[in-house]
This record gives C-alpha cells, structure tokens and sequence, in this order.
C-alpha cells in the first residue's frame, strides 16, 4: 500500500519543541496514518477525531457498504434519480467536471467495466475483445444526469456504476488535514495509502517523503515538502495480476476499455489532495505525451512520471527539493 513512504527519523521522541506521534488504522480498504507533532498526551484522542471523520466518509462513498450513497446509487440509478448527500454529490459533480477537464482519462463511470479486471482475482481470464466492447457503452460521465436542486444522481443507461476510487483517499486526506488545522495543530502528516497532505514542517525543516522504485522495493527518491503539499501517487505495481507477461492493474482507460499501459507511477504534487489524487489518475491513463499537453495547461501543478523502464520525467520546478537515492535517468519537464 505505501507507494510513498513517509520518512520520520522522530517517532514518538519527546524533544524540548514538542514530540510527534504516529498513528495508524485500516480504513478506506488502506491504512490512514496520521503524524502530528505536540501533546503525545492529546494525540489519541485528536487521532480519533480524523479517523471517525474518515469513517464517516467512507460510510458514505464505500462501493461495498450496504446502504453508502454509492451502493445505493450503483444499485437503484440506472432506474431512476438517487438522492445523496451534499457532499457525495459534490464529489460526483467535481468527478464529472473532471472528467471533461482531462479528455475522459478519468473516468468515475470506468466502474462499468472494472468487473471484467478483478485484478484481485489470482485465476483472472483476461476478457475477450467483444465482451469489453459489450460494456464500453456504459463507461462516461456524460451519461451521468446530476440534480443540483435535489442532490440526486441518476444513470442515463441501466448497468452503469461509478467508483470514487481515485478522489476518495485525496477527499479523505484534505478531511483529515483541514480538521487537524480547526483543532489548532498546525505541523502534520495526514496520509491515506501513499496520498498524503502535510502541514507545516518537521521542527522547523521541512516534512520530507520518499517515493518507492516501481519496480524494486527500495525508496528511489526522497522530495521536501511544503505548508498544504499534497501528494498523490498511482503505480501498476500494487494493485495487478500477470497473465502471459501482460500485467493487467487496476486503473483503466475509460477510453478502450483496457488497464492503462503507459507509466509504471506518477505523482502529482498541487495544493489540493483531492486534485493530486485525480490528476495521479488521469496523468497515468493520458501516457506521456498527452501529459505533456496536460501540464502546459496546469501550472499548478507538478508530477514525477516513471515510465514502465522507470525513464523519469520530473516537473524541473522540484528539482532542488529532491534527493536521488537510486541512479536514473532524468528528463525535467
Ligand atoms: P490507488 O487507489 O492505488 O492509490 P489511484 O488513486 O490511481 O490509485 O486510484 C485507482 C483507483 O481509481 C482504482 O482502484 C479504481 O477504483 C479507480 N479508477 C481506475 N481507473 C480510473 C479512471 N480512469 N478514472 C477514475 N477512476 C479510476
Ligand atoms: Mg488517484
């Protein structure tokens, strides 16, 4: 799961500028860890405030809890409007925008196909060319109707889904940090899975992260981060199954139909959790060409694309604040 592994040299070590505490629990199907520099006395209980916040949303936004607004929706809206909550919605809505925004490379509506690449599933039979083509149809947002007035959803054809897969962990993470602010801590790490938001610094020093080697289990880089960072990452290294040497993952291309065959990680670093984890997704869909075009639209923000032989391509703006830890060659962008 920790695709971006946050480096701590003080856990839990009492200094005279106050001590850092760590804090993990399983939550969003990953581990939300929480780093917060202060009272260890007050950290459980601040802790315990971010994760039932993080609780709450994924009993709303979960594909796999009875009940949840997308269970619901995934179930009764191609039949008719679903009503959700605001906030669900306002996720929907922001999805659907971006969907338009990055050419249909993310797509939330690619959960009508996701079934046909249970990467999960050791035994996986890649599917046929016409059963993808079957349910193509039914992958893109457009045909997702939206109600502002009654914050209802519903499906223009029936047998479409959504998954909030590639914003929840970024929504969460932005949750967890603009809550931490409200409760007065002010230097933090709330991270999600290796999406992570960090406010403030370390003691003064910057909060620094690594970033793991697609294809070694080794950390290739190590990056500063500034007040309000975020960081989101998506590899084809966690989440797949081999079959004939073709490594079928998790993250597909709304376009075709089929798993995305351009990088093996792309990190994007904005202000917005919810943007990096979107954009991580979208990036990695678009391959490195239509990245290109996409970050000269995008002066907010700023990637590090590995391709599948791990070529690095570095937005030349993060170049002082990164460290090599394991050789690579290195285009600035
Ligand atoms: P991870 O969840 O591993 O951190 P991402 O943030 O890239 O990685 O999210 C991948 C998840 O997003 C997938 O597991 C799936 O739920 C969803 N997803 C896959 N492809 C797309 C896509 N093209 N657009 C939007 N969501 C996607
Ligand atoms: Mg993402």
């Amino acid at each position: 799961m920790y695709r971006i592994i946050v480096i701590l040299s003080l856990v839990m070590i009492t200094s005279c500028q106050g001590s850092i505490s760590r804090i993990g629990k399983p939550l969003l199907g990953t581990v939300i860890n929480l780093t917060i520099v202060g009272d260890p006395k007050k950290a459980p209980q601040t802790s315990q405030a971010v994760f039932d916040e993080i609780e709450r949303i994924e009993s709303l936004m979960s594909p796999y809890r009875q009940g949840s607004d997308v269970y619901r929706l995934n179930r009764d809206g191609g039949a008719g409007p679903v009503a959700v909550s605001a906030e669900t919605y306002d996720l929907i809505r922001k999805s659907v925008d971006l969907s338009a925004e990055t050419g249909g490379c993310f797509d939330i509506t690619f959960a009508s196909i996701a079934n046909l690449w249970d990467y999960k599933n050791k035994n996986l039979v890649p599917p046929s060319g016409p059963a993808v083509a079957a349910l193509l149809p039914l992958v893109g947002s457009r045909n997702i109707i939206l109600n502002p007035g009654k914050k209802s959803v519903a499906f223009a054809r029936p047998g479409m889904k959504i998954g909030l897969g590639a914003v929840a962990k970024g929504y969460a993470v932005s949750r967890g940090i603009d809550l931490l602010r409200k409760k007065g801590i002010s230097d933090a790490i709330v991270e999600a899975g290796g999406d992570l938001q960090v406010s403030g610094t370390k003691h003064g020093k910057p909060w620094i992260t690594g970033l793991r080697h697609p294809r070694r289990n080794v950390i290739l880089l190590t990056i500063e981060l500034a007040d309000m960072d975020a960081v989101a990452t998506s590899g084809d290294y966690e989440r797949f199954v081999m079959r004939n040497g073709v490594r079928y993952h998790h993250i597909i291309d709304p376009r075709t139909g089929y798993p995305a065959n351009t990088f093996s990680s792309v990190s994007v670093f904005s202000k917005s959790a919810v943007l990096s984890d979107a954009y991580a997704t979208a990036i990695f869909v678009m391959g490195l060409e239509g990245a290109r075009e996409f970050l000269k639209r995008h002066g907010e923000i700023d990637v590090i694309l590995a391709d599948k032989k791990v070529n690095l391509y570095i937005s030349r703006r993060l170049k002082e604040r990164i460290t090599f830890l394991e050789k690579a060659g290195v285009e600035w962008l």
